[in-house]
């Protein structure tokens, strides 16, 4: 898999770069939703679910960062935010070096053109009772491109995602298979001209031949497009596949961050650990007898003290419940660093099984 510093785009090759190769596309700082729950006569908050806690991290420019978790750990909550499709409680956005907000430097409706989604059920992101070259032509036609422009457009990109026009431009959704529904929602998505796709569990619906095509459109139109993705997704093969990096997510947080190579040869986080190990292999001689990760996750209303995954864990001492261990400082640290939040991968933790600090080892 290619390294992020290998994948970074060229500045001069997109005339809306602004800091050059080295400058995050974009900084996601201490984001933070919590949905609350209403009960009684008077509807009043009675308790909060921790969808998104306190998350930091970037994706370079010309990068895939993938985001992994079991369901409900609040990936998707993470993307909607990212797009604004939900309001944030707290935490920041920094697009390309600006910050996004109504009084900063990047609008949000700038912030939605550059970043566009696409989701996982193909069938109902497409409005059934248009053909789908309108489909794709809608948003261009939203922001004022003349409608003879954005046919045009729409062709093209039916095109780019291998659909030929003069076959697919008037069928409606229901006359397509998934993958190529699928292939339409991308080139819907690409029809504002993004600069970063978030992809929310894009291929999960597909059967696997066709999501196998899908995953190589996707790494060509990187390509050619100059893109960045943000790819998410359960699916353990398909995110080791596509991704430069890799973030992982347990109840609302990340618990480890680091290049896909580095994560999948050594997974530090026992969470880590044990959904890689969960991963179907068709070797027979791999089957797995016990479950790697027992239990449904815990509630998120009312999440474990200390570390979240002390709950589940195999290795959890009396100070993984005392004591959240720290990532460490993501927006800090450079792309090729593998970070993971657990007492056993700090040293001088407390925890019997973490690395020795350089006091005990020279015995000072
Ligand atoms: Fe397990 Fe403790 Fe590490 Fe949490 S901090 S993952 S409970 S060893």
């Amino acid at each position: 898999m290619t390294l992020v510093t290998e994948t970074a785009i060229d500045a001069a090759a997109d005339p809306r770069d602004r800091g050059g190769p080295a400058q995050p596309m974009l900084i996601v700082e201490n984001i933070k939703k919590y949905f609350p729950i209403r009960a009684g006569l008077l509807n009043r908050k009675v308790a909060e679910v921790k969808a998104v806690d306190d998350i930091s991290f970037y994706v370079m420019k010309g990068e895939t960062l993938g985001i992994v978790g079991e369901s409900g750990c609040g990936k998707s909550t993470l993307a909607r935010l990212l797009m604004y499709l939900i309001e944030r409680d707290e935490g920041n956005l920094v697009l390309d070096g600006d910050l996004v907000g109504e009084k900063s430097g990047v609008p949000i409706d700038a912030l939605r053109r550059s970043l566009q989604m696409v989701f996982q059920d193909s069938y109902s992101s497409l409005n059934p009772r248009l053909p789908i070259e309108q489909s794709i032509a809608y948003g261009p036609k939203v922001q004022g491109i003349k409608p003879k422009k954005a046919k045009e457009q729409a062709q093209d990109l039916l095109g780019k995602v291998g659909l030929r026009p003069n076959l697919f431009s008037q069928r409606y959704p229901h006359e397509l298979s998934g993958g190529q529904k699928q292939r339409v929602n991308i080139a819907r998505a690409l029809a504002l001209d993004p600069r970063l796709l978030i992809l929310d569990e894009a291929v999960s619906a597909l059967d696997k031949s066709v999501e196998a095509q899908v995953l190589n459109l996707l790494s060509e139109l990187k390509e050619q497009l100059n893109l960045t993705y943000i790819f998410i997704s359960h699916d353990l093969h398909v995110v080791q596949y596509i991704s430069d990096r890799v973030l992982v997510m347990y109840l609302g947080q990340v618990v480890e961050i680091g290049p896909v190579d580095k994560l999948y040869s050594n997974p530090k986080h026992p969470y880590t650990q044990a959904l890689l190990a969960c991963r179907l292999s068709m070797d027979p001689d791999e089957r797995v007898d016990a479950a790697p990760l027992a239990g449904d996750p815990p509630n998120p209303v009312n999440p474990p003290s200390g570390c979240r995954f002390h709950t589940r864990c195999p290795h959890a001492e009396d100070i993984c419940m005392a004591k959240a261990p720290a990532l460490g400082d993501v927006l800090k640290a450079t792309p090729d660093q593998h970070l993971a939040a657990c007492h056993m991968a700090q040293a001088g933790s407390g925890h019997s099984k973490a690395p020795a600090t350089l006091a005990e080892l020279f015995n000072i």
